[in-house]
């Protein structure tokens, strides 16, 4: 296959292909309820002191291209920050600064896979893991959890998978800790047994932690890199969720391990950067400013996480509520991910239920399938109660009149 066939065919992102159908019928006026992505600003303004850090950035002539791994003032806050939350033992030279962690996994695909490489993706996966591969040339191999798990971490599945690779050598394997789509945070436990299963196959392991500070309901969160030494592994991060800033564009790669091949990993990583000359400079200000008003981002996100474990709480009721869905509840991020009862539906598969969802009750939502759980529709519980409430009612009068 062609790198062109591959992009016509994996370049695509399942979040956001209602959106022509969406702004379609809205400019006919009907009214939409959006529940389709993960972009928090929508309804929490990003707080003052990152605006007023990135005013400041500009207003001082912030505006130039910076180090091509990032300005040394945002590596060395990124690597306080995990130093002080994880006790990560990581230095300014482990962080190579992205144009979000969307960046941060195209080099990190680039530089791991040739055609018919294998990457391990835990599945529900987050949709980029999966193109991000396929578009290299990749190979998947999928790490299942189940919804009548509560989406656990089952190491059987994991040592499964990596048996299953027909012989290849498997270039990585990566998760999202706290889980988009499921909300799932994962256990110190289960993470210990990855390390050793990642140890045990000579497997990189790369930890999506862009929600590591979005956990709530008494979930208490882990990263990776508290368990991950003498591993070869990375953590992402960034701007968008925890810092409420999914528009300045800012992600990192932290590389964790101190072996030989994260020291490449590392190397190659910065090389990759270096192509694209550097990220948004005034952001990358306010995105380190903002790491180190400790106080100030606490305060802030203390009030958001409160009002993100209301929401999704309120979700995961109502969505229990029905009779057509079922979902663990999430602790973490601010997604949820339910079973849909197909069965009691005159509906093919969550697709057209989707698209007939939006066009029938204005509600948008993304479909399960797009994160590897066909038959599942994930829900984003960003919104005011209020409006949650109003598109869950309607999503359960769709299912009413849907029913055989
Ligand atoms: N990783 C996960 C798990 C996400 O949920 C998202 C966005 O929703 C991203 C990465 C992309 O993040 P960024 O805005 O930093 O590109």
């Amino acid at each position: 296959m062609s790198q062109l066939s591959r992009l016509s065919a994996y370049a695509f992102n399942p979040i956001e292909e209602e959106d022509k159908l969406s702004s379609e019928l809205a400019s006919s006026g009907k009214r939409i309820i959006k529940l389709n992505q993960g972009n928090p600003p929508l309804f929490f303004p990003t707080p003052k002191y990152t605006i007023d850090a990135y005013v400041k950035a500009l207003r001082s002539g912030k505006t130039g291209y910076t180090f091509h791994a990032g300005i040394t003032e945002l590596r060395e806050a990124i690597a306080e920050r995990h130093n002080r939350l994880y006790r990560a033992g990581a230095v300014a030279e482990d962080v190579v600064v992205t144009q979000g962690v969307s960046e941060s996994l195209l080099y990190l695909n680039s530089l791991f896979i040739d055609p018919n490489d294998r990457a391990a993706v835990f599945r529900p996966y987050y949709p980029l893991y999966r193109s991000c591969v396929q578009i290299s040339g990749g190979k998947l191999i999928f790490v299942d959890s189940h919804e009548n798990e509560g989406y656990g971490f089952n190491p059987d599945n994991l040592k499964r998978a990596l048996r299953s690779n027909k012989g290849r050598t498997i270039k990585f394997m990566v998760f999202s800790n706290p889980c988009n789509p499921t909300g799932i945070v994962m256990q110190r436990n289960e993470l210990k047994e990855i390390a050793e299963i990642a140890k045990d196959n000579g497997v990189f392991v790369v930890s999506d932690e862009i929600y590591d500070e979005i956990v709530y309901n008494g979930a208490k969160f882990t990263s990776f890199s508290e368990v991950s030494k003498g591993i070869p592994s990375a953590i992402l991060g960034g701007a968008s969720k925890n810092f409420d800033a999914t528009g300045f564009r800012i992600g990192y790669t932290l590389v964790t391990g101190d072996d030989r091949l994260s020291s490449q990993v590392r190397d190659k990583l910065c090389d990759y950067a270096k192509m694209r000359l550097s990220s948004n400079t005034p952001a990358e200000y306010a995105f380190a400013e903002s790491i180190n008003n400790i106080k100030a981002h606490r305060a802030f996100l203390n009030k958001m996480v409160a009002q993100i474990e209301k929401r999704a709480n309120f979700v995961h009721r109502l969505v229990n509520e029905s009779g057509y869905l079922s979902a663990p509840r999430p602790n973490g991020a601010f997604y949820i991910l339910p079973k849909v009862s197909m069965e009691k539906l005159d509906l093919r598969n969550d697709k057209e239920l989707v698209e007939r969802l939006l066009i029938e009750e204005g509600v948008q939502i993304t479909r399960g399938s797009g994160f590897g759980a066909p038959g599942h529709i994930r829900i984003v519980a960003l919104a005011p109660q209020g409006i949650l409430e109003q598109a869950l009612r309607k999503i359960d009068k769709f299912f009413v009149r849907h029913s055989k």
